[in-house]
């Protein structure tokens, strides 16, 4: 195996034996055939000018499946293989290729699963397989920002919401990674991209909010009651949704684990008197907090850590999830979920034991800053806010995050932090307070409400009257761990963001040479000391 996709790459330069999320050898060299296998399947539907709604259903669920920590059960993997290689065949005949003129990537066969598995360990489909790093560098720096792309599309698509050029671009995008060996037709590519990785989270943030209100600011309890209680993790609305409906009467609780909290932001969900809190801190520490949790968990998303025997029959899986051994939720006939197992499970389980009491305060989406635009542009005009800073992203296991709640709790008090997504939990149960009642920490949500900042940043430019977003007083301290937080920054430098502090480390998969690039034309850097950060970003 080889795989470099996340921050945890082993010694910053990639997992080779195992991976530190976890996967083995075969499963990693299952997903690198996964991605194969789309690159494939894109690579006729491009030839063939095709699309319908089994590919738009199949792709970014597939992507999905090899984003870190969603997909660690090789079977499950096999699964979505041959679901592939079955569609690419099916549109091979309907448009009648000639498969002599189609890579390999498009027409290999198989007849086992070992042959898949035999398949999986060759160079030719593994990340390797480009000999050439930089153009390596940017088909994978493009890979990832299209996996991100596929899972907020999914999500979008959960809620009925839709976009066939997003399906075109990713087709086009795969398309040209097969074919290309051309740098500057790649760093084009990566940047288009960012392109799509907004209007793709542009298309989640109207599903989310026409589905289920604008985020609005809420106080969100840490503390437990005293009945039992189902943790639903990840980043499905859609499947929260489903939980609550059918557990209202069941005597149960529930409560959000790591990026599932901001759905507590949203006036949908707050009609649900059993929806109590929040239950614990990010995925990095999940493996202690679930063991107290007492009752189940529900997986919708990443990121699941391999569970302890302690708990595992208490984890329950649903969409590309997947582990061995992990129940999953029951999918009927009209694609809605049956979660009746897990509430009956809940019913025989203790109430969770408490971690913590308090509360946490967010839903500072678009909408709700917009709404107190008034008030922040006052706070800057009178000096009283001098510097946003955004410190959005992820959190991972690395000691080396504790820069992240150094770094806030050291801010001057004259700033502001925007955050969203589970970077947030290094520093939003501190008390850092506010200025003229607006909080030090403002939380738009998930990382995919990385648009509302965006938004949030973009009203602010046209209220000051400035012709380019890098004039703001805001500043960029972005963590990332998985390929999600590649989509975003792709988003952020399509934008035009420059002089973006991405940390703890850059990413692996960029070459020096794609690196320099970076910094040349984005002014891109990493963490240094919090000291030396605060004195460059806050001045
Ligand atoms: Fe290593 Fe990250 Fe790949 Fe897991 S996802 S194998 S930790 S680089």
């Amino acid at each position: 195996m080889f795989c470099f996709q996340c921050q945890e790459a082993a010694k910053n330069e990639g997992c080779t034996i195992k991976g530190v999320c976890g996967k083995d050898d075969v499963v990693a060299n299952l997903q690198d055939l996964l991605i194969y296998t789309i690159k494939g399947l894109c690579y006729v539907c491009d030839k063939g000018n095709y699309l319908d709604d089994e590919v738009m259903d199949y792709i970014p669920k597939a992507l999905f499946v090899t984003i870190t920590n969603v997909n660690f059960d090789d079977k499950d993997v096999i699964n979505w293989i041959k679901k592939g290689v079955a569609l690419r065949e099916k549109i091979i005949e309907k448009n009648n290729l000639n498969k002599e003129e189609l890579p390999y990537c498009a027409t290999w066969a198989y007849e086992t699963d070992e042959d898949l598995i035999n398949l999986a360990n060759t160079k030719e489909v593994s990340v390797l397989a480009e000999d050439n790093e930089d153009i390596r560098s940017l088909k994978e720096l493009i890979t990832y920002g299209i996996k991100g792309i596929g899972a907020y599309l999914s999500h979008a698509m959960h809620l009925g919401y839709n976009n066939e050029d997003i399906h075109k671009f990713i087709i086009k995008a795969f398309t040209k990674i097969v074919d290309s060996k051309d740098a500057d037709e790649l760093f084009n590519l990566a940047m288009e991209t960012g392109k799509y990785a907004v209007e793709t989270l542009a298309l989640l943030d109207k599903a989310n909010t026409e589905t289920y209100g604008h985020p609005e600011i809420t106080e969100v309890n840490l503390g437990v009651r005293d009945r039992p209680g189902i943790l639903i993790s990840g980043h499905d609305l859609k499947d929260l949704e489903q939980l609550l409906e059918q557990s209202k009467d069941a005597g149960v609780d529930i409560y959000t684990h790591c990026e599932m909290l901001p759905a507590h932001y949203y006036p949908f969900f707050k009609k649900y008197e059993h929806f109590v809190g929040n239950y614990g801190g990010s995925w990095p520490f999940q493996r202690e907090e679930f063991e107290k949790f007492n009752g189940p968990i529900v997986m919708t998303t990443n990121c699941l850590v391999p569970p302890k025997d302690s708990y595992k029959d208490r984890v329950y899986v649903t969409n590309e999830v997947g582990y061995p051994g992990l129940k999953r939720i029951p999918v009927k006939e009209d694609g809605t979920k049956d979660f009746s197992e897990v509430i009956e499970h809940a019913k025989k389980c203790k109430p969770p034991t408490p971690l913590e009491n308090g509360k946490i305060v967010g839903g500072f989406a678009h909408n709700q800053v917009l709404a107190l635009a008034d008030k922040v542009i006052e706070a800057v005009k009178s000096g009283k806010i001098r510097k946003f800073v955004v410190m959005a992203g992820c959190d991972g296991r690395h000691k080396t995050r504790e820069y992240y709640t150094e770094f806030a709790k050291k801010l001057p008090k004259d700033t502001v932090i925007l955050t969203c997504g589970c970077a947030k939990y290094r520093f939003i149960k501190l008390d850092l307070g506010d200025i003229d009642g607006i909080p030090r920490v403002l939380d738009a949500g998930q990382c995919n409400d990385s648009y509302s900042l965006v938004k949030i940043a973009l009203a602010l430019k046209d209220a000051f009257g400035l012709n380019d977003v890098n004039e703001l007083p805001i500043a960029y301290n972005i963590s990332w761990y998985e390929q999600k937080a590649v989509t975003v920054l792709l988003a952020l430098l399509y934008l035009g963001v420059k002089n973006i502090v991405l940390g703890p480390t850059l990413p692996a998969f960029l070459s020096p040479n794609v690196t320099k690039v970076l910094v040349e034309k984005f002014g891109i850097s990493t963490i240094s000391t919090v000291d030396e950060d605060i004195k460059r970003l806050v001045g």
